[in-house]
C-alpha cells in the first residue's frame, strides 16, 4: 500500500490520494486546466468515461475513479511523467515572471484590481454564467492570469445556476435546476488572513444576513464568489444566491447588495484592498457607494468629496443597448433597502434616489443601476465602437449641456481568451492550403460526431426508440457546408431570420451538388416566451422531411456546446438587428478556428470588416447589407434576410464547394487564410485586457 495523504484542514473533503498522486489536488484545484489542454488531458487520461460524465470537472473526477485507478495511476510510469510535467507547468506558471505586465509596467505601481461581475463563464462544469456577458468575464480573467494583470475577480455562487435547458417534446424550453454543490467543485472557503473561514454580514430590513466567501483559483487569479445559503439566514436570505437572473427585482435588489457592498467587504475582510474596481455591468454599481462609504469612514470627508475622490478608482464596462439588459429598482424597494444605507453616506433617501434617475427631481423615476455606474465611475466604456457611440447617446442626457461626441463613454472592444477556445493543433496561417484544408475538414467531423451524440441523447430522452434516435444525427454530412448559429435566443438577435423562407431554405439545404446543414444552440432567458417560441419554430422545421438532417437543434447550450459549434462550424451565422448587438464575441472564437463570418454589420463586426473593406481578394468573411438601421423592425428583416440568402446562394455556397487540386476550395481558403491572420490577434482579450490596464486600471 502506499501511503494516503489526508489532508483535514479542507472542509469540502478532497479525496485521500496515494502520496506519489498528492500534486494532482492543487492541479485540479486550479482551473487552468480549462485552457491547459495537456493538463484536462491528464485527467481524461486517468478515466475518459467519468471524465465524460462528470462533465470535465476534475474534482468530482477524482471523487469517482475509485481507490483502486488511483493506485495503479500511482505506479504507472506514463501517467506519473504527464502528471510531473503538468506539475512542473503549473509551478512555473504560477510563479510568473517574464510575463507581459512586469515587463512593461512592473515598475508603475498599480494596486490590487477587483473585477465584479454577476456571471462568470469559466468553464462548463461550473455552471453560472448565462451568456456572452459572463463568458467574456471568465475571458477577462483567464487573459488577465495569463499577463501578469494583479486582478482579481468577485461574483456570486449559485448553487442552482442559471437553469439547465430541457426541450419538451414539442420543442417548448423547459427549465431545471442545475446543482452546484462546492463539495464537488474546484472551489474552497476563502479565508481570512488568521485561517478562520471568512463570512460577511449585510444589514436588510429588519435582519442581517451573512454571506460565506468561497475562493476559486483561476491560474494567477483569484476568484471570490458569495453565497448566502449559510446556516443563521433565514430560508429566503439562503435563496439570495440560489438562482443567476431567477427570481423577482426584490430578490435582484438583494443579489446585487450583496455582489456590490458584500464583495467590496470580502475583499477587505480578505486584507485586499483594491485600488480599482471594476464594474462589469450596471449589476455590481452598488459597490461604488460602498466605495466612497468607506473613503468617508477613513477620511472624514463628506460624500461629495468623496464621491469625487473615488471615481479614479471605478471603472464601469456598460454592456448593452437594450432596454432591459438595464436594472431598475422601484423607488420604494431602494428605500426598504438602502434607506438606512443613505443615511451612512450623510445623503437623505431622496439624494441617494437621484444618483440613479435620468432626471434626479422626478421623484417617480426608478433608479438605475447604470445610470448610478456612469455616474459614479471616473471611466466608462461601451464593448465595441458602435457601441461606444450608442452609449453615448442613449446616456447623453446625464451630461446636460455636453455635446454627444464629449460624452465621456468611450469603448474597449471586447475579445475572447484564444487558449480556451481555439482548436489544440490547429493549423496557423502560414501552413499550406491542403493543410488548412485537413484542419477545418477535421474540425467539421469532429464537430458531426460531437452533434450525433448529443442528438441521440436528447431524442432518446424524447422517447425516440434507439433506431429513431440514431438516425437524426446519422443524415447529418461530415462532408457538408455547415453553418453553426449558437448564442442566448434573445429576440434582437434573430435566430430564425434564416427561416423566414421555407422553401427558398428547403432548396439551398438540399441542393444535391452543394449540400447545406445549420446547426442551432442556444438558451431563452425563462421569462422571455418570445425566445422560446423562436426554439419551437425551429424543432418544428427541424422535424420537417424537407429539413430532416439539415437543420438541428441542439438543447442545453453551454460552453462545451459552443466550444464544439465554433471549432467545427465552416460558417459562423450572426444575423442581429443592428444596433442591439453591443459586440458579440461567438464569431471571434469562430475566426479563431478558421470558421468564416456571415454578419450584420452589429457589433465588433462592423471593425473587423471595416479593416477589410477595400481588399476584396482577401476577404475575411461577408457582411449581410451595408450597415442600415432600419426603424420597422419588421423590414428589416425582410430585407436582410433576402440579403442572406442572397451571399449563402450566390457566394458562400459556391466558394466552399468549388474544389481545386487535391479537393481544397482556393477562394473558400483565401477567406480561411485572411479571416485567421487578421481576426484573433486583434479580438482577443489579450489585447483588451492591456487595453484595460493601460488606458483605465493605470489611467
Ligand atoms: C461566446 C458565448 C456566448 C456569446 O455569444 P454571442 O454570439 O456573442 O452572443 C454566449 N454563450 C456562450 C456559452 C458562449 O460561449
Amino acid at each position: 500500500m502506499t501511503d494516503i495523504v489526508t489532508d483535514g484542514t479542507e472542509s469540502p473533503p478532497f479525496p485521500a490520494l496515494p502520496a506519489r498522486l498528492a500534486r494532482l489536488k492543487d492541479v485540479a484545484l486550479n482551473l487552468r486546466w480549462s485552457w491547459h489542454a495537456e493538463t484536462a488531458a491528464l485527467f481524461r487520461r486517468l478515466d475518459e468515461r467519468v471524465w465524460e460524465e462528470s462533465y470535465h470537472n476534475p474534482v468530482l473526477t477524482l471523487q469517482w475513479i475509485g481507490r483502486d485507478r488511483l493506485e495503479a495511476a500511482a505506479t504507472d510510469p506514463d501517467f506519473l511523467a504527464h502528471l510531473d510535467r503538468v506539475t512542473a507547468d503549473l509551478d512555473a506558471y504560477l510563479a510568473g515572471g517574464g510575463t507581459w505586465f512586469d515587463a512593461v509596467h512592473g515598475g508603475e505601481g498599480l494596486g490590487l484590481v477587483a473585477y465584479f461581475s454577476m456571471e462568470f463563464g469559466l468553464t462548463e462544469c461550473l455552471p453560472i454564467y448565462s451568456g456572452g456577458l459572463g463568458v467574456l468575464a471568465g475571458d477577462h480573467l483567464k487573459s488577465a492570469s495569463d499577463l501578469g494583470v494583479p486582478l482579481v475577480g468577485v461574483g456570486l455562487f449559485y448553487r442552482r445556476g442559471y437553469f439547465r435547458q430541457l426541450l419538451d417534446d414539442a420543442g417548448w424550453q423547459r427549465d431545471a435546476d442545475e446543482d452546484n454543490d462546492p463539495e464537488r467543485l474546484p472551489m474552497e472557503p476563502a479565508r481570512r488572513p488568521d485561517g478562520t473561514p471568512l463570512t460577511v454580514e449585510l444589514a436588510f430590513p429588519g435582519r442581517p444576513v451573512a454571506a460565506r466567501v468561497w475562493r476559486l483559483r483561476v491560474g494567477r487569479v483569484d476568484l471570490y464568489l458569495l453565497d448566502t445559503d449559510v446556516d443563521g439566514n433565514a430560508p429566503e436570505d439562503r435563496a439570495i444566491t440560489a438562482r443567476l437572473y431567477g427570481g423577482d427585482v426584490e430578490t435582484r435588489i438583494r443579489q446585487e447588495i450583496v455582489l456590490g457592498i458584500g464583495g467590496h467587504r470580502a475583499l477587505e475582510a480578505l486584507g485586499l484592498a483594491p485600488a480599482v474596481c471594476h464594474m462589469n455591468e450596471g449589476h455590481a454599481a452598488f459597490l461604488s457607494l460602498e466605495r466612497a462609504r468607506r473613503l468617508m469612514e477613513r477620511t472624514g470627508l463628506p460624500f461629495a468629496e468623496a464621491r469625487a475622490a473615488a471615481a479614479p478608482g471605478l471603472v464601469f464596462t456598460t454592456h448593452t443597448p437594450v432596454a432591459a439588459g438595464h436594472d431598475y429598482f422601484p423607488p420604494d424597494l431602494m428605500e426598504r433597502y438602502l434607506g438606512d444605507y443613505a443615511g451612512t453616506l450623510g445623503l437623505s433617501p431622496r439624494d441617494l434616489l437621484a444618483l440613479g434617475r435620468r432626471n434626479p427631481d422626478d421623484a417617480g423615476e426608478w433608479f438605475c443601476q447604470t445610470i448610478l455606474a456612469l455616474r459614479m465611475a471616473g471611466r466608462s466604456n461601451g464593448v465595441s465602437r458602435l457601441h461606444g457611440a450608442v452609449s453615448r447617446r442613449m446616456w447623453r442626457d446625464l451630461w446636460p449641456g455636453l455635446p454627444e461626441d464629449e460624452v465621456p463613454i468611450g469603448y474597449v472592444t471586447n475579445g475572447v481568451h484564444l487558449p480556451t477556445w481555439r482548436a489544440a493543433g490547429l493549423a496557423g496561417p502560414a501552413a499550406p492550403d491542403g493543410e488548412l484544408w485537413a484542419a477545418r475538414e477535421r474540425g467539421r467531423a469532429a464537430l458531426i460526431r460531437f452533434t450525433r451524440d448529443r442528438l441521440r441523447a436528447q431524442g432518446l430522452r424524447h422517447g425516440l426508440s434507439e433506431r429513431a434516435a440514431a438516425e437524426v444525427g446519422g443524415r447529418l454530412d461530415p462532408a457538408a457546408l455547415t453553418i453553426g448559429f449558437a448564442r442566448r435566443f434573445a429576440t434582437y438577435k434573430r435566430a430564425t431570420l434564416l427561416l423566414r423562407d421555407p422553401a427558398r431554405l428547403a432548396r439551398l439545404l438540399n441542393d444535391p451538388a452543394r449540400p447545406v446543414q445549420v446547426i442551432f444552440a442556444g438558451k431563452a432567458h425563462p421569462r422571455d416566451e418570445g425566445g422560446k417560441a423562436l426554439i419551437r419554430q425551429i424543432v418544428e422545421l427541424s422535424r420537417q422531411e424537407a429539413f430532416g438532417g439539415r437543420l438541428v437543434f441542439l438543447e442545453g447550450y453551454d460552453m462545451a456546446v459552443a466550444r464544439a459549434l465554433v471549432q467545427g462550424a465552416d460558417v459562423w451565422l450572426n444575423n442581429p438587428q443592428r444596433p442591439y448587438e453591443a459586440s458579440g464575441t461567438s464569431g471571434m472564437k469562430a475566426a479563431a478556428n478558421g470558421a468564416l463570418n456571415v454578419s450584420t454589420l452589429d457589433g465588433w463586426w462592423v471593425e473587423a470588416w471595416e479593416e477589410d473593406a477595400d481588399d476584396d481578394a482577401g476577404a475575411i468573411g461577408w457582411a449581410i447589407g451595408r450597415g442600415e438601421q432600419f426603424e420597422d423592425p419588421e423590414q428589416g428583416a425582410r430585407v436582410e434576410a433576402e440579403a442572406l440568402y442572397e451571399l449563402l446562394e450566390r457566394e458562400v455556397a459556391p466558394a466552399f464547394y468549388e474544389r481545386g487540386a487535391g479537393g481544397v476550395p482556393p477562394r473558400w481558403i483565401a477567406r480561411m487564410r485572411a479571416s485567421i491572420e487578421r481576426i484573433p490577434p486583434v479580438f482577443n482579450t489579450d489585447r483588451m485586457v492591456r487595453e484595460y490596464t493601460e488606458r483605465f486600471y493605470l489611467g
